[in-house]
C-alpha cells in the first residue's frame, strides 16, 4: 500500500465534537478532505455549524450535524444512537469540543468547576463508552482522538479546573487504549499549545502575556492555526496511525521543551535570533 493510501479515509464516518468552530472544524474539514464523511455536534452556534456542514458537502462527501450540550451527559447515549442510525456506521470518533474560564482557584463556584469537568472530561467518557460499545459490535476497528491540551501535562495559573480536565482526559486516554485495543480500537490525543481560536476570548488577560508568552515558543515565536492541528488527526484516523495507541502528539511549537525559559538570558553572542 503507497503512503498516499495509507492516509485515505474514503469510505470512513467521523462524529467530530464541537465541529462548528476553531480545531473541530478545521480537523471535520480536513478528514473530509482526505475522504470520509462527517457528522458534527455543535452547542449552539448554528449558522457556524451550517457552514462547517456545507464546507464538507463540497468535497463531496456527506455531513450531519447535531445540536447537544455535551455537558448534560445523561442524553449522550441517545446522541450516540441517533448519530449511529443516522450514518449507518462510525469509524473515528473526534472529542474536541472544550472549554475553559480563566479564573484564580479560590473563586472557582461548584457550577463552573461541574461543567468544565463535564464538558471536557465527562462527556468524552461517555460518548466514547456509547461509539465504542457500537464499533466493537460492528466489529469496526475504530479510531478515537481526544482533544487533550498542553495544559494536560503541565498546569498554568487561573485554570484549575480545565488542567484537571485535561490531566483527566490524557489518563482516560491511556486506560482506554489498553481496554480497546484487543478490539483494534486506537485512542490517542492530540495536545495543542496556544492556537488561535475563540476559546479564550473572554479571558480577562493582560495583553502583555501574549507576548511574553511568544518570546517563549521556540518554533518561530508564533502561536498555533487551526490547520496545524489538522495533519495530526488525519494520521491518527487513517492506516498511518493504525499501531499507535495511548500516546499524544502535542502541538505547541516546542513550549514544553524548556523548564524555565532562559533564552532572554543568554548572552547575546550566543543568540542567532536578531
Ligand atoms: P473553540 O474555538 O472555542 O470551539 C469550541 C467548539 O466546541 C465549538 O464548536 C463549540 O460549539 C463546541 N462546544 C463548546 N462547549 C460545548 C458544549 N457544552 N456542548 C457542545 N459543544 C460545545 O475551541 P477550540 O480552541 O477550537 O478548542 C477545541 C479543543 O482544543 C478544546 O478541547 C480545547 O480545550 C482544546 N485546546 C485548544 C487550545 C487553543 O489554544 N485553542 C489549546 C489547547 C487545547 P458552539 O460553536 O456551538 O459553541
Amino acid at each position: 500500500m503507497s503512503v498516499k493510501e495509507r492516509f485515505d479515509l474514503t469510505g470512513k464516518v467521523a462524529l467530530v465534537t464541537g465541529g462548528s468552530r476553531g480545531i473541530g472544524r478545521a480537523i471535520a474539514v480536513g478528514l473530509a478532505e482526505h475522504g470520509a464523511d462527517v457528522a458534527m455536534v455543535y452547542r449552539s452556534a448554528e449558522a457556524e455549524a451550517a457552514s462547517a456542514a456545507e464546507a464538507v458537502r463540497k468535497l463531496g462527501r456527506r455531513a450531519w450535524t447535531y445540536k447537544q450540550d455535551l455537558a448534560e451527559t445523561d442524553k449522550l447515549a441517545c446522541l450516540a444512537q441517533r448519530a449511529w442510525n443516522d450514518c449507518g456506521r462510525i469509524d473515528i470518533l473526534v472529542n474536541n469540543a472544550g472549554m475553559a474560564y480563566l479564573e484564580r482557584f479560590e473563586e472557582i463556584t461548584p457550577e463552573h468547576w461541574r461543567r468544565v469537568l463535564a464538558v471536557n472530561l465527562d462527556a468524552v467518557f461517555f460518548l466514547t463508552q456509547s461509539i465504542s460499545r457500537r464499533m466493537v459490535e460492528a466489529g469496526i476497528k475504530g479510531r478515537i482522538i481526544n482533544l487533550s491540551s498542553k495544559n494536560g501535562f503541565v498546569a498554568e495559573a487561573g485554570l484549575a479546573h480545565y488542567n484537571a480536565s485535561k490531566g483527566g482526559v490524557e489518563l482516560l486516554t491511556q486506560s482506554l487504549a489498553i481496554e480497546l485495543g484487543p478490539f483494534g480500537i486506537t485512542v490517542n490525543t492530540i495536545a495543542p499549545g496556544i492556537i488561535e481560536t475563540e476559546i479564550g476570548g473572554e479571558f480577562d488577560l493582560d495583553p502583555a502575556f501574549f507576548d511574553y508568552y511568544k518570546e517563549h515558543i521556540p518554533l518561530e515565536h508564533r502561536f498555533g492555526s487551526v490547520e496545524d492541528c489538522v495533519g495530526a488527526a488525519v494520521f491518527l484516523a487513517s492506516r498511518a496511525g493504525a499501531y499507535m495507541t495511548g500516546q499524544h502528539l502535542i502541538i505547541d511549537g516546542g513550549v514544553l521543551c524548556e523548564q524555565v525559559p532562559r533564552m532572554q538570558f543568554m548572552p547575546a553572542s550566543k543568540l542567532r535570533r536578531e
